[in-house]
């Protein structure tokens, strides 16, 4: 595939920059490589980005134009992230309602369901967070055992979810529960679309040891929903909780090597200032980490390749996860190599809370990768069944 842009993706790509040297300003231009995972940091201004970047239609890219998209082609999506991570703007705080909700909203639900989520999602009047993973449903997610049972028009849900990112900030919450009692497996579960506020729910934020508390405990006692607010079809939530996570881990990380590569351009600068870039051992392992996010770029192409030409992201998702997050976490490492020392300085107060600076952060942050969005392991077993034919683990 040719990957120089096409007259159209130059033209697009020339507006987008054109659009951020304008806006991405003042506060807002403060706030690069802060946010994500395990980092709230400057919440309220980039929520008021996000609206910005809705209002003028920068958010929901790929949606059909009726729904207030661009109907933008994988191309043109992939010039925004570029754009997009070249500028460092803010992390976005939209994530699970526009990369991950709203995608198999599109591909699974009415048309009423679009036309009253997709608007809000794109103005961030309404955030989403994803209510998937339990104590013990958390790789084995076929394992769901929170419950709804139908009440008059209602469902109303029993139950628990955990590591719910961003729950304590989200209008709403896309579940994956049992509504078929007795069934086991992935038969009889429901997508459901479930109100956050309101008195059945209660939230409990889990504080990590990047000092943020930005997932949390999720427990349903008598919660409800109206009987309409299931995507897809009854029982058949597996198949369409399988999309989400198909969406999950693939485009959504496809130009994050360029942050990476950012990040990797401020270590080498800090250890050719502190010296430590005389050190062979540092020497090796930063041309190793540069030589990845080269490996990083190819692979997202190779990804970009499948995605234009078959319409379908494929095992090179799974590829493309393992490694970067192997890369990133081994990088955090480097950093703290680097900083010698200083690593074990940290802000704050004795004994009160603490204070990261930009790289302690990433390097703990780094250590959640490997486990978000399916874990190491998993994406493993996927590799070995999935592209390598071996035989299927024994269950
Ligand atoms: C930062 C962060 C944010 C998250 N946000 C959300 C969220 O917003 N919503 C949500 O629903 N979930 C969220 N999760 C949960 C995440 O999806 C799960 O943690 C993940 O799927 C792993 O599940 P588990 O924690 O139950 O571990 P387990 O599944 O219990 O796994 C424990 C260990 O065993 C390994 N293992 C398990 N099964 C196998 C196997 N068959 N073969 C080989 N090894 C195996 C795993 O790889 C892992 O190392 C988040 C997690 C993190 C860390």
């Amino acid at each position: 595939m040719d990957f120089r842009d096409s007259p159209e993706e130059a033209a697009f790509r020339a507006e987008v920059r054109a659009w951020l040297a304008e806006h991405l300003k003042g506060e807002f231009a403060t706030l690069g490589s802060r946010g994500g995972p395990a980092d709230e940091t400057g919440w309220d201004t980039r929520l008021e980005w996000e609206r910005l970047l809705g209002r003028d239609r920068w958010v929901g890219l790929s949606w059909p134009e009726e729904y207030g998209g661009r109907a933008a082609s994988f191309a043109q999506q992939v010039v925004f992230q570029e754009e997009y991570a070249k500028a460092d703007a803010p992390a976005r705080v939209s994530f699970f309602g526009e990369g991950l909700f709203a995608p198999t909203l599109i591909a699974y639900g009415t048309d009423e369901q679009k036309r009253r989520h997709l608007p809000r999602i794109q103005a961030a009047d309404e955030l989403w967070c994803q209510g998937f993973s339990e104590p013990n449903a958390g790789s084995d997610l076929a394992n769901v055992q929170t419950r709804a049972t139908l009440d008059g028009d209602e469902w109303v849900i029993e139950g628990q979810k955990v590591w719910t990112t961003l729950a304590h900030r989200a209008d709403w919450c896309f579940a994956i529960v049992r509504t078929e009692p007795g069934s086991t497996a992935h038969h009889g579960l429901s997508y459901l679309l479930v109100p956050m506020h309101q008195p059945g729910i209660e939230v409990r934020p889990l504080r990590q040891m990047t000092g943020s508390a930005e997932f949390n405990e999720v427990f349903f006692d008598g919660a409800r929903t109206p009987r309409d607010h299931v995507l897809g079809e009854v029982g058949q939530g597996w198949k369409v909780a399988m999309a989400t996570l198909g969406f999950e881990r693939g485009t959504a990380f496809m130009s994050q090597q360029l942050g990476f590569e950012r990040e990797l351009a401020e270590v080498i600068e800090i250890a050719q200032r502190n010296g430590s870039a005389q050190d062979p051992a540092i020497r090796e392992r930063l041309a190793g980490h540069y030589a990845g996010v080269q490996i990083m770029r190819y692979n997202g192409m190779r990804m970009l390749t499948d995605l234009v030409q078959r319409g379908v992201i494929g095992p090179q998702a799974s590829i493309g996860k393992l490694y970067w997050t192997s890369w990133h976490r081994a990088l955090g490492e480097t950093e703290m190599a680097v900083l010698g020392t200083d690593a074990m300085v940290i802000g704050g107060k004795p004994g009160g809370d603490y204070e990261l600076d930009e790289l302690h952060h990433s390097f703990m942050a780094s250590r959640a990768e490997t486990i978000y969005a399916g874990s190491s392991e998993i994406q493993r077993n996927i590799i070995g069944e999935r592209v390598l034919g071996l035989p299927r683990e024994p269950r």
